[in-house]
């Protein structure tokens, strides 16, 4: 991609990343892992996974490493892309993937396309990845063909309204994205649901996998367990912000109760992220989001 069109932030942000490299690993049978590192998702201790299924790629990684993915992936017959969500550290090659291959890309609710922050970026994303160029992305269907088998396309909003997890059924792998990023409630962006996340949990563990591939380099055995005790650690922290909010405690009291740390580390965050992602905007979206109370009954 010609350097023409970053924006200050981006072409920042290139220099920051060095030059992004890719560790490949085949974890089945024409199955693998492109891990992608660059200076700054080392920094972060977050690299940024891409899975190549068959013919099927499995998420873009961020735009900055957008040349070396796209030389990893010389040769390579893909006939589909499939997004686990829209955020730009997974989408941020598809359209550059889908020109050089002549492939479609799969996005669920692809309305959302420039829902989340996307339409324009905050200066913090720009910086650690830049932003996804134009792509038009199709609906995601209930099942793709990786030209081998089947992978199972279920939909797990919560971090993102766009979410997408994928199930080999045959091997039990289950392509998770961001479903499962951390062990229970943590900080997350504004945009995000903790309520619909701990169904979209609950969804995943029932499909019974054996084998679970993060977007961020994880690659975890039995994560059945790992899923529910996430999903009840969520549901936890929930039923103890809408308690306290019952009691009268204000939303910043409610977050030091359920974050002790949260008074040294969110400020820093929040200013880092213009208060995109926090451990108060848990809080938040737990009370802005909470189901409405059951109807009364006059049996
Ligand atoms: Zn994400």
């Amino acid at each position: 991609m010609s350097p023409r069109g970053l924006t200050t932030l981006e072409r920042l942000g290139r220099r920051l990343a060095g030059r992004p490299a890719i560790t490949r690993r085949v974890l089945a049978p024409g199955v693998s892992e492109l891990r992608l590192h660059s200076r700054t998702t080392r920094w972060m201790g977050f690299p940024v996974s891409v899975y190549l299924v068959h013919e099927l790629l499995l998420d873009t990684g961020f735009a900055h490493a957008g040349p070396a993915l796209l030389e990893a992936l010389e040769g390579v017959e893909l006939r589909g892309i499939a997004l686990t969500h829209h955020h730009e550290d997974h989408s941020g090659n598809a359209a550059a993937i889908a020109a050089r291959h002549g492939c479609p890309v799969y996005l669920a609710q692809p309305e959302r396309q420039d829902s989340e922050g996307l339409h324009r970026l905050l200066p913090y994303r720009q910086v650690f990845y830049g932003a996804p160029r134009g792509y038009e992305p199709l609906p995601m269907p209930s099942e793709l063909d990786t030209g081998a088998g089947t992978l199972r396309c279920v939909a797990t909003p919560g971090h993102s309204g766009t979410h997408t997890v994928f199930h080999e059924p045959r091997d039990g792998l289950l392509f998770s994205g961001d479903l499962y990023v951390s062990r229970g409630a943590s900080a997350i962006m504004r945009h995000e649901d903790p309520h619909a996340l701990a169904r979209s949990l609950r969804t995943a563990a029932g499909l019974g996998p054996h084998r679970m591939l993060t977007g961020h380099g994880g690659d975890l055995e039995a994560p059945v367990a790992l899923l529910e005790t996430k999903a009840q650690r969520i549901e936890a922290a929930i039923e103890r912000v809408l308690t306290l909010h019952e009691q009268g405690s204000s939303p910043r009291a409610i977050r030091d109760a359920v974050f002790p740390g949260a008074r040294k580390t969110d400020p820093g965050m929040a200013l880092l992220t213009q208060g995109e992602f926090s451990q108060a905007n848990f809080v938040r979206a737990v009370l802005d989001r909470a189901p409405l109370p059951l109807p009364v009954s006059h049996g």
